[in-house]
């Protein structure tokens, strides 16, 4: 049996009940052990947060930039082998992981430039001789709770921010996915972070989860997964009136209108739809696409998703890695017979296929002659399963692609300026793209939907300080 991979908590690793960590592009290999907190574990790491904060949020800023620069150096030295780690975890391409962990890198380098940048406002008083300022401050103890969908992004990007504006963490990271998590704060510890900073508690979202959401001492809880989970974590949060951040899911459209270049169209909606597994909570699954273009669109996607080599995640060639796990795949193929049972005409894929090893591995499928009405344009796969809706003009595209309770990133292709444009301001969406995938955002600018794909202040670049700070006005009589 390989090392077992502790818990953090108050600056010690701690043991405890091990669960394999296993490939989903060879189920025979366990990637390494990692343990499995229990409810004690959880209770005694928001101790140590609550004990850290007290000096941790007086701490330098030099002190803060040096350790989230550090790490990021760290991390993107470690480039390979940690994305090597995340695709073996995770099962996306070794490029797409390898990519995520260096976005990962640079998500610390901008919270490491942020506490330099962290100002107030000095503003006169509507009473003369009063002196009004408003300054930022940590908001307490955070609880971080991720998915395993992005398993060092989302880590990364919500423990950045965090740290640099001075809070404490408990980091709960995704049960199928605990190396990249464990990786990066084994680097933040060896890179200075003073214990009890930051802890992490492997294990289930339904003991160590749970225990975060219930504690008072947790103060706020930024949380990415799914809606069932973050309807959870809010209506917990309001019982202890705490700050809370949700990211969930979503049903992104992708528009191609008759003006669109075939080319873009056919990359940017394999791209949206099929990377990544289609797994990523941007991924484009409703294709809406006007009439004229319809028919030779189809035919040009199918031809392209026939090519994709769907194949061992860290194999030299693979365009598509595996479905995470049994259970997801399994979700995958009900919603496939959902979609056919449904009426729709399944063009290409969507069957599972044996590689080499034994592994979760399923044909991207793309099915045609769906209507906005069927539960395959509903509710989200989370898979690389797409469907084509034929409309008839760009206002019937707009109509259909905002149909939906879901508003997290909305896509177009076209090369009509007046489209594009109207579009930008008219769909409900958090993040909208024109000409590019829905999928595949900057780090040092806002991430976040509406509706039912977010709730409370966007992600990331600066805007991530409405959530992680709190916010004082103090008036003084000098
Ligand atoms: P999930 O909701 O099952 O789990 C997310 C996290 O919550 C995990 O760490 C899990 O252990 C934990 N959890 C589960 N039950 C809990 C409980 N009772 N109390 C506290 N924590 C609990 O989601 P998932 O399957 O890991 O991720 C897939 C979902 O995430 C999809 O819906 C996807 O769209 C969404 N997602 C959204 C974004 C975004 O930014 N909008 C990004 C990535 C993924």
């Amino acid at each position: 049996m390989s090392e077992l991979h502790k818990n953090y908590i108050g600056g010690e690793w701690v043991g405890g009940d091990a669960r394999p960590n296993i490939n989903p592009s060879n189920t025979n290999e366990v990637v390494g052990e990692y343990a499995q907190g229990t409810a004690a574990d959880a209770k005694a790491a928001i101790d140590a947060a609550t004990d850290a904060f007290k000096t941790w949020s007086l701490s330098g800023i030099q002190q803060r930039h040096d350790i989230l620069k550090a790490t990021g150096d760290e991390i993107l030295a470690r480039k390979e082998e940690i994305g090597r780690l995340l695709a073996r975890e995770e099962g996306k391409t070794l490029p797409e992981a390898i990519g995520e962990t260096a976005r990962a890198a640079q998500i610390f380098h901008f919270f490491a430039g942020e506490t330099l940048r962290m100002a107030g406002e000095i503003l006169p008083s509507v009473r003369p001789g009063i002196e009004v300022t408003v300054t930022r401050e940590p908001v307490g103890v955070v609880g971080l709770i991720t998915p395993w969908n992005f398993p060092i992004a989302i880590p990364a990007w919500k423990l950045a921010p965090a740290i640099a504006y001075g809070n404490t963490v408990v980091l709960k990271p995704a049960d199928l996915v605990p190396g990249c998590a464990w990786t990066i704060v084994d680097i933040l510890v060896r890179n200075g972070l003073p214990k009890g900073v930051v802890n992490l508690v492997m294990g289930r979202g339904s003991v160590v989860g749970q225990v975060i959401l219930e504690s008072p001492k947790v103060n706020a809880v930024s949380f990415t997964g799914s809606v069932g989970t973050g309807k959870k974590v809010a209506e917990a949060s309001i019982q202890v009136m705490r700050k809370f951040q949700l990211e969930m899911g979503g049903k992104n459209p992708t528009i191609v209108l008759d003006d669109a270049d075939l080319k873009v169209a056919v990359e940017t909606t394999a791209n949206s739809a099929f990377f990544s597994t289609g797994q990523r909570c941007t991924a484009s699954s409703r294709l809406i696409v006007t009439e004229q273009i319809h028919d030779k669109f189809v035919e040009a996607l199918a031809a392209r998703i026939k090519d994709l080599v769907v194949d061992d995640s860290i194999k030299q060639g693979t365009h598509i890695g595996p479905v995470v796990d049994q259970s997801q795949l399994d979700q995958d193929l009900k919603y496939i017979q959902i979609a056919k049972d449904e009426g729709g005409t399944l063009v290409v894929g969507g069957d599972r296929i044996e590689r080499e090893n034994p592994g979760f591995f399923l044909q991207p499928a793309l099915f045609t002659g769906t209507t906005p009405d069927m539960r395959i344009n509903k509710e989200e796969v989370f898979g690389p399963v797409a469907s084509v809706i034929k409309v008839k003009d760009y206002e019937e595209a707009l109509a259909v692609a905002n149909d939906t309770p879901f508003g997290l990133a909305s896509g177009i292709v076209t090369t009509s300026l007046k489209h594009a444009s109207h579009f930008r301001r008219n769909a409900e969406a958090g993040m909208v793209m024109v000409n590019l995938p829905t999928a595949g955002v900057d780090y040092h600018v806002p991430f976040g939907g509406r509706k039912a794909s977010s709730y409370g202040p966007r992600e990331q670049g600066k805007y991530a300080a409405e959530f992680f700070t709190t916010v004082k006005t103090s008036y003084t009589q000098p």
